[in-house]
């Protein structure tokens, strides 16, 4: 058997076209847009990256962006009152501050300073403890998890009363994905088991997993032998394994590889997502989703 493949590239266009027209039915109906804040401090390649993908998206979507590029010598204190300056401002829906942040600066103080009904990340304890009251208490359900869930339910992966195994603990992947499938609901109502670096037999819990959504940030950890046959694969992890010359632009890139032997897993799964091009897009396309409903709860529009 070979595999459905689960396209996060396919699935990020459908979810950005939806946001895209639904962000034009508001502006012509309430007059306003949502606004979002990208916080960058220093100057650390991969975090400019990530934020200049984020601000090419919002502006695709007609979102209000502002950047705020600060220098890695920022004191907490200033960085705090930025924070502030935008948990005041109206037009802002969404905050978000780039990790990772200088050794000087508490991360956690700086995040949980941020409005929880501007954490458009999902982080803060307020939104982790509405994630884990589930259904309506829920705002916003951080961008990864989001995405994987939004991905197996497109792919049309039934749910409820599925085996789910999850490969990882973290808190933003692992945990949170775990306690959004186990939720009572749409997407949701799966039996959940988390396995991790202790778990005693890791072969044994997969190979039960209707659902496997692997995050341990470890190359080729799952074995073809431990998926069940028709099984729905969802591979999280991104591994740097060497490093290639690229064919459009003759530069240096990285080559990536998943958790998942993928080209044996595909002939055993009945749906597989790829590395690069599953789960990867899926994170900031939630993120706008976020930054969408921030706007329509302020509005009382969600
Ligand atoms: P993490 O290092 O914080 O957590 C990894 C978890 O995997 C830990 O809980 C650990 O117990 C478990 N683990 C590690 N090795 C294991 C092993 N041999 N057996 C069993 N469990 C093991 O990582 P993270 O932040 O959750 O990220 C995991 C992977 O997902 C990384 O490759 C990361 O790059 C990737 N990731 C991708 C996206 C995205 O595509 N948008 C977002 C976040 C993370």
């Amino acid at each position: 058997m070979t595999a459905k493949l689960i396209k996060g590239t396919e699935i990020r266009e459908e979810i950005l076209e939806e946001i895209a027209a639904e962000v034009k039915e508001i502006k012509e109906k309430n007059g306003v847009v949502p606004g979002l804040v990208t916080i960058l401090v220093g100057e650390s390649p991969a975090s400019i990256s990530y934020v200049t993908l984020k601000i090419k998206t919002a502006n695709r979507l007609g979102f209000k962006e502002i950047q705020e590029n600060q220098p890695e010598t920022i004191s907490e204190e200033d960085l705090l009152a930025l924070i502030n300056k935008y948990n005041d401002d109206d037009s802002i829906h969404g905050i978000l501050v780039q990790l990772p942040l200088p050794k000087h600066i508490d991360d956690k103080k700086i995040l949980n300073a941020i409005d929880p009904d501007k954490d458009v990340d999902g982080f803060h304890p307020i939104n982790v403890g509405r994630l884990m009251i589930g259904g309506d208490e829920v705002k916003f359900p951080p961008c990864t998890p989001a995405g994987i869930q939004e991905m197996i339910v497109r792919a049309g992966v039934e749910t409820s009363g599925a085996e789910v195994v999850v490969v990882g603990r973290s808190n933003i992947v692992g945990k949170p994905i775990a306690n959004m499938m186990v939720q009572k609901g749409p997407g949701a109502n799966s039996t959940v088991t988390v396995v991790h670096t202790r778990t005693r037999d890791l072969a044994s819990h997969c190979k039960r997993a209707d659902i496997l959504i692997v995050a341990a940030g470890v190359p080729g950890l799952v074995k073809p032998e431990w998926i069940k046959p028709g099984a729905c694969v969802i591979d999280v992890g991104v591994n740097r394994i060497g490093e290639k010359i690229s064919e459009k632009t003759g530069k240096k890139i990285a080559i990536l590889s998943g958790d998942v032997d993928f080209d044996a897993a595909k002939e055993i799964a009945g749906s597989i997502t790829p590395v690069p091009g599953g789960v990867g897009p899926m994170t900031i396309t939630m993120l706008m989703k976020n930054t969408l409903k921030s706007l329509k709860f302020r509005q009382g529009i969600a």
